[in-house]
C-alpha cells in the first residue's frame, strides 16, 4: 500500500535554525545506528521512518558503518526511500558520515581524502541518492592533516555530493581549527554532532560555547544514554532491549550501575508529568544552543512517546538543582 504522510505533520514539530545557515532542523531527529540493519526487522524499520516523518521528523541520520553488517542500514534506507518516500525526498534531510573502519587495508578508515571520497561514493550508491544533505567526518584523525580532511569535505560540496558538512566527536580545540579551515575554503561547517545527555555533560566544558560563538549548530546523539534514561529498565531487563541484546555498546552491568540515578530522575519526570525519556530530551532542548536532539528507537511507540518532549522544555531552578544532585554533579 502506498505511503501517504500525515498532512498535519508540520504542526506537530518545531524547527530550529542550524547555526546561522539557511537550514532548519526538527527539534527531534531520528538516527539509524541501531534497528535498521540487515539483521533487523525490515518492516519495523519502515514503520519507524514513516512514524517519524508523520510526526514532523524531517531529518534521518545515517553513517557508512551502520548495520550490522556495516553498510546494510544505508541499503535498507535506500529501499525505503525508493518505495515509500520517493515523492518526499525534498522534504527530508539525510546525512551520512565516514571516519570509522569500513573495509580492510590502509584506505578504509579514519580521515584521508582517499577514504572519504570512496566512502561517500559507496554511501550514495547504497542509498540510491545523488547527494546527501549533510556529510560528516565521524571522528577526529590526528594522523591526517586537518587541511586534508576538511579540504575533502569542501570538495564533496563543490562536487555536489553533499549540500552541507559537519564534524562529529571533535574536542573544542580541534573543532575550532576545523571550523577555521572550512570557513577559509568557503564551505562553512554546518553542524557538530557530539554525545550529550543528563549523564554525559562533556559538551558543557567549552564545546557549546564555541559552537555558539562560531554560529554553528549542535545535534546531540544518544540523548537517552542508549535507552538508560527511560522507564524501560526500572522493573528489570527486558529481553528485547539494547542492553540485553548483544550490542557491544551497552551492557546490563552499565544499566544496573546507573539504576539508582535512573530511579531518582524518573521521580522528577513524574512530578513534571513527563516520562523519563521526555524529560531527558526536554532537558537538552532547554538550551537554545542546541539545534536538534538525535534519538534512536526500536519501536514506533518510543517515537510517539519521545516527540511529546517538545511540549515542555522549561525547567525550574529547583528541578535543575535536584536533577544535578541525582546525577551527582
Ligand atoms: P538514544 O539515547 O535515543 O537511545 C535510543 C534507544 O533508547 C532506543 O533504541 C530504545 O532502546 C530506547 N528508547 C528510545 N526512546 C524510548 C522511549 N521513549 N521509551 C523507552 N525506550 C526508548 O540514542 P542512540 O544511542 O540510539 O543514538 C541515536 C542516534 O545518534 C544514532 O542512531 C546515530 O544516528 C547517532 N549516533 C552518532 C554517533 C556518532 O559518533 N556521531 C554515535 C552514536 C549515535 P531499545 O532498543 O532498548 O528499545
Amino acid at each position: 500500500k502506498k505511503y501517504v504522510a500525515d498532512e498535519n505533520r508540520y504542526e506537530k514539530m518545531n524547527y530550529r535554525r542550524t547555526g546561522n545557515s539557511g537550514l532548519l532542523l526538527p527539534e527531534i531527529s531520528l538516527g539509524l545506528w541501531h534497528n535498521f540493519g540487515k539483521e533487523d526487522n525490515f518492516k519495523n524499520a519502515r514503520n519507524l521512518l514513516k512514524c517519524a516523518f508523520d510526526h514532523g521528523i524531517t531529518h534521518f541520520d545515517m553513517a557508512n558503518n551502520y548495520g550490522p553488517p556495516p553498510g546494510s542500514s544505508e541499503k535498507n534506507l535506500g529501499k525505503i526511500l525508493k518505495n515509500d518516500f520517493r515523492s518526499y525526498r525534498d522534504e527530508l534531510v539525510i546525512s551520512t558520515k565516514a571516519g570509522y573502519g569500513m573495509w580492510p587495508g590502509p584506505y578504509g578508515d579514519l580521515g584521508s581524502k582517499k577514504f572519504l571520497v570512496a566512502s561517500l561514493d559507496q554511501s550514495l550508491q547504497r542509498m540510491g541518492l545523488e547527494y546527501v544533505d549533510i556529510f560528516y567526518h565521524h571522528r577526529p584523525d590526528t594522523d591526517t592533516p586537518l587541511e586534508e580532511t576538511m579540504g575533502t569535505l569542501d570538495l564533496m560540496v563543490r562536487q555536489g555530493k553533499a549540500l552541507y558538512v559537519g564534524i562529529s566527536n571533535y574536542q573544542p580545540e580541534e573543532a575550532e581549527k576545523a571550523f577555521k579551515i572550512l570557513k577559509d575554503l568557503g564551505t562553512p561547517c554546518l553542524l557538530h554532532q557530539p554525545n550529550y545527555n543528563l549523564l554525559n555533560r562533556w559538551v558543557e566544558d567549552g564545546l557549546l560555547d564555541l559552537l555558539e560563538k562560531s554560529k554553528i549548530g549542535a545535534i546531540c546523539f544518544s540523548p537517552l544514554a542508549q535507552g538508560m534514561l527511560t522507564d524501560k529498565y526500572l522493573h528489570g531487563l527486558p529481553k528485547d532491549s539494547r542492553a540485553v541484546k548483544d550490542s557491544p555498546f551497552l551492557n546490563t552491568s552499565q544499566v544496573l550501575e546507573m539504576l539508582p540515578k535512573i530511579k531518582g530522575l524518573n521521580e522528577i519526570a513524574r512530578n513534571r508529568s513527563q516520562t523519563l525519556a521526555q524529560m531527558a530530551i526536554s532537558w537538552i532542548l532547554k538550551d537554545p544552543r542546541i539545534t536538534s536532539v538525535l534519538i534512536g528507537a526500536s519501536k514506533t511507540e518510543q517515537i510517539i512517546d519521545s516527540v511529546k518532549a517538545i511540549e515542555n522544555t522549561s525547567f525550574t531552578e529547583k528541578e535543575l538543582q535536584l536533577i544535578n544532585e541525582i546525577c551527582e554533579l
